[in-house]
């Protein structure tokens, strides 16, 4: 397989932004939705994020649904949040960004790697044809499954287990995204993405990280790379240790 790096981008948004102003006001289901328009309008659009479908996943899933009661007025803020088990949600633009890079249609395949929440694979449910979503941690992963089956997400399968390795009865993936923090992009993965996929996967050291999105055409590997971000450790074989 050959690698060839494209070039470092300079993306014209921050990648990550662990500070951010409160967006959310009011309450109620009307409250809700307008959290939506006004988080789509003030933290997505004016930052860059172009992709109408996208644009419209963030508009329609209801954020607070997957969040806990302890911080569901803040589930439209513009900073990421804790979900217990020592994880994190990342910010909404973060997820919109991610999710972009993808380029999904909706015949495609997904694999994500860290459900956390659920928030993420719900949208990538509403892009996709069938998502399939693993996490390290039991009782998130327990919990997502729950949520996502209230809300009516069929298309999304929520598994158990070490996602550094993918799951290889369901590959190949047309694209997989992985919302923790790699050491290097994961060999796995890149094998159980179907010619023409693409991977997103922030890659680094523990503290600091840049977003890479690997495009795998043939025997070739292209790779871009973004701006610093700072997420959550992947931890597992093809991860950090524990
Ligand atoms: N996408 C999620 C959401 O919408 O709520 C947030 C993901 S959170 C930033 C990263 C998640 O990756 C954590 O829940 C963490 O437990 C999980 N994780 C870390 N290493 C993992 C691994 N090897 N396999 C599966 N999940 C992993």
């Amino acid at each position: 397989m050959r690698l060839i790096v494209i070039a470092s981008l300079k993306t014209v948004y921050p990648w990550d932004t662990m500070f951010g102003n409160l967006s959310n006001h009011g309450n109620g289901a009307d409250s809700s939705a307008q959290n939506r328009t006004r988080m789509v309008d003030e933290q997505l659009r004016s930052r860059g994020i172009r992709d109408e479908r996208v644009l419209a996943a963030m508009a329609k899933v209801p954020r607070e649904e997957f969040i806990p009661n302890e911080d569901a007025a803040n589930a439209y803020g513009d900073f990421p949040l804790a979900i217990g088990a020592g994880q994190t949600i990342s910010q909404p633009y973060i997820v919109a960004a991610m999710v972009e890079e993808l380029e999904l249609t909706p015949e495609d395949r997904v694999l994500e790697v860290g459900t956390g929440t659920g928030y993420q694979a719900a949208i990538l449910g509403e892009l996709a044809a069938d998502v399939w979503t693993i996490e390290r941690h039991a009782e998130l992963a327990d919990k997502a499954r729950e949520i996502l089956r209230r809300l009516g997400y069929k298309n999304v399968h929520v598994l158990y287990g070490d996602g550094s390795l993918g799951v290889v009865e369901h590959a190949p993936f047309n694209k997989i995204l992985v919302a923790a923090a790699a050491p290097r992009v994961p060999e796995t993965l890149v094998s159980q993405l179907a010619d023409g996929g693409r991977l997103v996967v922030p890659v680094g050291s523990r503290s600091e990280q840049q977003v890479e999105v690997i495009h795998k055409l043939g025997d070739q590997i292209f790779i871009t790379k973004h701006d610093l971000c700072r997420f959550v450790p992947l931890v597992g074989e093809q991860g950090w240790e524990l």
